[in-house]
């Protein structure tokens, strides 16, 4: 395994982590998780040198930090990152604070995490949060030795997350959504820089997007890859296009399978600081072109649209209508459209046209949201 230096915050961190939100489990069942070959991934983990773990409240239905508290107890924490998230969109009032961390602590059955992450920060949830003096309370928390750090996971648009960025110095951390394919998307490429350049903590989530980037690609885009191919295939060179970026601290895997971990940890332990040479780079990238070319809607994901007065989580909606075109996988992309419901799908849209008017793309965006509807409603 390859180690880094994570930011500013003194810990040294497994190029790759594991992402505690993809476990084995019963079939529909998020929260039942498969206990004993869940138990063997993270011990298989562990071994083959990965010491950073990420877990969040919802993560299998709030059963993934009890699972986790079960396997690490008892374990020296000595080399071990254990970093978990606080459920931003939950919280009401300062007082949520402690009892969301306390709660935490107890399923994780410990008195500290190394990091601890506001999760899923967008502009409304940071102003919330902000506003309740998360900054101060965290503070309090760091000096008290419960958590030797405080970050930040994040979907808005650039100007959302230099926002944040600039309004702290202590952050320790931030966890982009970032792969070959969305390059600039959200914080982006420039947000990886801006975080690092600040001594910030670069942790990359969705490296390959949910896993579509390992599956099967139009034929296009395996031209160009196959064209790169370091000799071990697409979910290489994809993880291999992250490492290559000194910004990129540590990459985060929601691995299902033992499988995946070694190949995985493979991976990482070959990975390098400039691994990938000019060419090798411009053909993934070439690759991520493609794919973002065959989208149907436009969409960039800046989230200019947001917040719609009806609740609509437009952005998402687009998503998965391009998961369709893009990849070819309906499957998918029903999921992806199911996750979000009622009160969040095509079907809250009353057509005001307030988002239309905020687009930068110019995306006809009550046209997409009604093609979603029925393609995938
Ligand atoms: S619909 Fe337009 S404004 Fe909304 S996220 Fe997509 S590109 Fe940005
Ligand atoms: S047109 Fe629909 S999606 Fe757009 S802001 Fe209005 S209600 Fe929301």
């Amino acid at each position: 395994m390859r180690y880094t230096e994570l930011g500013g915050t003194g810990l040294r961190v497994s190029a790759l982590g594991l992402g505690a939100m993809r476990l084995p489990h019963e079939d529909g069942d998020p929260s039942a998780i498969r206990r004993e070959e869940a138990a063997e991934m993270v011990e298989e983990a562990l071994r083959l040198g990965v010491n950073y773990i990420d877990t969040a409240y919802p993560y299998h239905g709030g059963k993934s930090e009890s699972f986790l508290g079960e396997v690490l107890e008892g374990r020296t924490r000595e080399d071990l990152v254990l970093t978990t998230k606080m459920p931003s969109w939950k919280v009401e009032s300062s007082d949520d604070f402690d009892r969301f961390l306390d709660e935490q602590l107890q399923r994780l059955r410990t008195g500290y995490v190394d990091l601890y992450l506001l999760h899923a920060l967008n502009e409304r949830h940071w102003k919330k949060l902000s506003g309740l003096g998360v900054l101060e309370w965290a503070e309090r928390k760091i000096a008290d030795g419960v958590m030797g750090g405080l970050g930040f996971s994040f979907h808005d648009s650039l100007d959302v997350f230099m926002r944040i960025l600039g309004a702290w110095d202590r952050w320790a951390q931030a966890l982009l959504m970032y792969n070959y394919m969305d390059r600039e998307y959200q914080a982006g490429a420039r947000g990886v820089r801006e975080a690092h350049g600040r001594g910030v903590g670069v942790a990359v989530m969705e490296p390959l997007r949910g896993g579509l980037l390992a599956g099967d690609l139009p034929p296009e885009v395996k031209q160009p890859l196959d064209r790169a191919d370091l000799g071990r295939g697409h979910v290489d060179l994809a993880l291999q296009w992250l490492w290559s970026q000194p910004e990129v601290s540590v990459v985060l895997s929601g691995m299902g399978s033992l499988q995946q971990i070694r190949e995985n940890c493979a991976s990482a332990a070959r990975s390098r600081p400039g691994l990938l040479s000019g060419e090798t780079k411009a053909l993934v990238e070439r690759a991520g072109d493609i794919l973002r070319e065959r989208s149907v809607t436009g969409c960039t994901g800046c989230r200019y649209c947001m917040p719609c007065p009806e609740g609509v989580a437009i952005p998402e909606v687009l998503e998965a209508l391009d998961t369709a075109a893009i990849f070819e996988d309906e499957e998918a992309a029903r999921r992806q459209y199911g996750f979000l419901g009622e009160e969040k799908d095509a079907r809250a849209c009353v057509g005001c046209e307030a988002c239309e008017e905020a687009c930068p793309q110019s995306v006809e965006i009550i046209e997409m949201l009604k093609r979603a509807g029925s393609a995938l409603g």
